[in-house]
């Protein structure tokens, strides 16, 4: 592999992740994420296949993408997800393929994603509670969520996080059953701020809860939580260990700290168009490019435009705040 010059914008940083959303269908309705009924799906032809997601990752690997994600919607409903992650796995430059999935279909995956040679998981689960988990994804699953953590353990993932998005007022109750959940069972936790990224737009700053809270509540149960220096820039998340020993639990606090200054993310959609950011108002088609015959050099440039482009920060508490017209689904996670 030629190495390119690297994607780095207007402000330095410089990009080697890329979150790639593989579908905008899900098999439940969290009420932070999608729309309850009726639900607009991209038509499947407008989906990247597998071969474009493919040479996607083949242009941006030599400028310097080294990780990857594979998001949505849920991924594990694109029929024959293995295969497209044993397509990467060989893709030179790339060094680490993550997943992010609700656990619901992956009982079923666990083997075969591994053996596809996926090498992180991260399994989303917001309540242990039934009645919570059903009032939160308007479906049920807290059973196939939990199967699927345990199936992927017995497969062989190591050090499955396991995220949660915290809602002030309606998860406080579930922070300390999530703790015990991941501490007895090897899991990294991480708490997740909301978003102003609900299809249906009913997001209030009053719901976010925030990692400062948390790790309050966590050490009147577990006791104190030590700081622990991110290993690397770019790491969204805030860490901190369990004194006793119990781990270490993560704070992705987008809302109250951004982390913008340090983002080191591209993302594809699953219908192939390039963002900078989660809340980015301005998307490029890359899909125009692979479907109309052009050349890995015009992919590589519309690539480049779009980091060119990427602003300062997401700047939620500012005044000139616009919300993506696309909600988390639509977008991918
Ligand atoms: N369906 C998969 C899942 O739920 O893990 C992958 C896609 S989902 C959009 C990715 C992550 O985004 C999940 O952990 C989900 O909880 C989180 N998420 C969705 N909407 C959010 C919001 N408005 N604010 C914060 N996190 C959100
Ligand atoms: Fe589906 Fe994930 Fe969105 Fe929940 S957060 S509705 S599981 S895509």
């Amino acid at each position: 592999m030629t190495a390119k010059a690297p994607l780095v914008d207007s402000f330095g940083r410089v990009h080697t992740d890329l979150r790639i959303s593989v579908t905008d269908r899900c098999n439940i309705r969290c009420f932070y994420c999608m729309p309850n009924e009726n639900v607009q799906f991209k038509p499947r032809d407008e989906l990247l296949t597998f071969e474009e997601i493919e040479r996607f990752v083949r242009v941006v690997a030599p400028c310097g993408i080294t990780k990857l994600r594979l998001t949505g919607g849920e991924p594990l409903v694109r029929r024959d997800l293995d295969g497209l992650i044993a397509r990467l796995v060989n893709i030179p430059g790339i060094d680490d393929i993550a997943l992010t999935t609700n656990g619901i279909l992956l009982a079923e995956q666990a083997a075969a994603l591994r053996a596809a040679g996926l090498q992180r998981l991260n399994v989303s689960l917001d309540a242990l509670d039934a009645d919570l988990f059903r009032q939160i994804a308007r479906r049920d699953g807290l059973e196939q969520v939990l199967a699927g953590i345990e199936a992927a353990q017995r497969v062989g993932f190591d050090k499955i996080k396991l995220n949660a998005v915290a809602i002030r007022g309606l998860t406080e109750s579930q922070i300390v059953p999530l703790g015990r959940f991941a501490r007895e069972r090897g899991l990294e936790l991480r708490f997740i701020e909301f978003m102003p990224l609900d299809a249906e737009k009913h997001w209030a700053d009053e719901q976010v809860l925030s990692g400062e809270t948390i790790v309050r509540i966590l050490a009147a149960e577990f006791g104190p939580l030590d700081p622990i220096a991110a290993p690397h820039p770019g790491q969204p998340a805030s860490d901190y260990r369990f004194v006793d020993g119990g781990g270490t639990v993560g704070f992705i606090n987008s809302v109250t700290e951004p982390f913008c200054e340090t983002c080191n993310r591209l993302r594809l959609t699953a219908e192939g168009q390039v963002r900078n950011c989660l809340f980015s108002v301005e998307e490029w088609d890359a899909r125009a490019v692979l479907r109309s015959g052009g050349t890995d050099d015009e992919l590589e440039s519309l690539v480049r435009k779009s980091i060119a482009a990427k602003r300062a920060g997401h700047g939620i508490h500012t005044d000139q705040f616009q919300r993506p017209e696309r909600a988390m689904f639509q977008i991918g996670g």
